[in-house]
């Protein structure tokens, strides 16, 4: 149970990203895995979507998917075979997605033992307070220790104390780069148990969108993304959910009878990466590191490619591999390009949002596909020829 003084990787933070890291790191140096949650995925903070294998193939063409997408269905709440759009109007439109909504408290729990059994040393309940250099200061239930590193990755959230402590730029800097998300598990709730719903309206979701996820039966995690600088004074992130279980014309129809069985909230980093992600000892993975399509505030996928790049690059780092800086280039390379057109279509989508008619004339022109293609990081031609023509009449 006792830690080891010095380890060659430390890495804060087992979620989706820092489990990875480990389970990618720890074969080939000393890693230790620390987070602050006494029951790793516990509190959850997320609906648990995420596209099938093959889907993420396609998604993040030039990544190396890690082996951690494949995990077993006890992680798994329910299957859903399409994603769907309904505009403010009400008029809906879907495409196929194979994908799983999965259970975030076994998912992370999963990953976690995948990290030890490849020999990382997990210590949970214990929070990284301050890292100066290859010093680390953590204190929690098992007692305060400092201990040392050659090199430290922050898969510490939005809010990375490890970006922090090396000056690296945060991603909760830019306001409208910021999203605020909220969710309530439900049960009692009649929905479509083969479908991911997002539905927008500036009344209901100002800047954002809100989402059903079924979790099979009538359960289903029932959710909003919003930008604060998009909001109605006065009215709060608790109001809009509430307006929109009640009150929506179609979604209320199939949630006002739900009752809530757990309340959810986060912060969903939408601005994308900052220029840099190392220095020195140091690199920022995951959501710590902006990692996450921003046009529909995904992060899984990408913080678990970002995740195994960082445990690879660590270990080549401490066996004289490579330097540091080399985690730039290699998640630049493999995920860089969808991760900055999300950002660049979600500035786009942010003047269309204002207006409820602009919005449900984008999501009338945008055909299925090419939906499909901007959830995924992606801007086809015609669309960015579209969205363009539509912020300059806006202007
Ligand atoms: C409400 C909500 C719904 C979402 N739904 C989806 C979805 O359906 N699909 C999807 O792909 N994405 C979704 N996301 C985004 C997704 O949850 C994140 O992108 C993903 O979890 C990022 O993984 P990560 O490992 O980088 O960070 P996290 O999962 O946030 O893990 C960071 C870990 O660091 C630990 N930590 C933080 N600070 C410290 C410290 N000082 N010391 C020790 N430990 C620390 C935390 O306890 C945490 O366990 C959602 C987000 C929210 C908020």
């Amino acid at each position: 149970m006792n830690l080891d003084p010095h380890y060659d990787i430390v890495i804060v933070g087992a979620g989706p990203c820092g489990s990875t890291a480990a389970r990618y790191s720890a074969e080939d140096a000393s890693v230790l895995l620390i987070d602050k949650k006494k029951t790793i995925g516990v509190p959850v903070q997320c609906a648990g979507f995420l596209p099938k294998y093959d889907e993420l193939e396609e998604l993040m063409p030039d990544a190396e998917l890690p082996d951690t997408f494949r995990y077993p269905k006890s992680c798994v709440y329910t299957e859903t075979k399409c994603q769907r759009f309904i505009a403010p109007t009400g008029d809906s439109k879907e495409f196929d997605v194979d994908a799983d909504v999965l259970d975030r408290r076994r998912f992370d729990q999963y990953l976690a033992e995948r990290a030890v059994s490849a020999g990382a040393d997990l210590r949970i309940g214990t929070r990284v307070t301050a890292i100066d250099g290859k010093s680390i200061e953590i204190a929690g239930m098992w007692g305060s220790h400092t201990i040392t590193a050659d090199v430290i990755i922050g898969a510490d959230g939005p809010s990375s104390i490890v970006a922090k402590a090396a000056n690296l730029p945060g991603v909760e800097d830019d306001p409208m780069g910021v999203a605020h998300a909220i969710a309530y598990d439900m049960t009692g709730v009649e929905i479509d148990n083969g479908a991911i719903e997002m539905h927008f309206g500036r009344n209901f979701v100002p800047g954002g969108y809100a989402w059903i996820v079924p979790h099979g039966g009538t359960s289903a995690n029932v959710g909003m993304g919003i930008r604060k600088a998009m909001c109605e004074p006065g009215v709060t992130f608790r109001d809009y959910l509430h307006r929109f279980i009640e009150e929506h014309p179609v979604a209320s129809e199939k949630l006002r009878g739900g009752r809530v069985t757990s309340v959810i909230a986060g912060m969903v980093p939408v601005g994308g990466a900052p220029a840099k992600t190392c220095t020195g000892n140091v690199m920022i993975a995951g959501d710590a590191a902006g990692h996450l399509i921003a046009t529909n505030g995904g992060g899984i996928p990408t913080a678990m490619v970002a995740g195994k790049i960082a445990g690879e690059t660590a270990a080549d780092v401490v066996n004289g591999r490579c330097a540091v800086d080399a985690y730039e280039s290699r998640w630049r390379s493999e995920i860089g390009m969808q991760i900055k057109t999300s950002v660049y279509v979600r500035k786009l989508m942010d003047g269309m949002m204002r207006s409820d008619s602009m919005m449900t004339a984008v999501m009338n022109m945008v055909s299925p596909a090419h939906t499909k293609a901007l959830q995924r990081g992606q801007l086809p031609d015609a669309v960015k020829r579209l969205l363009q023509g539509m912020q300059r009449r806006m202007r």
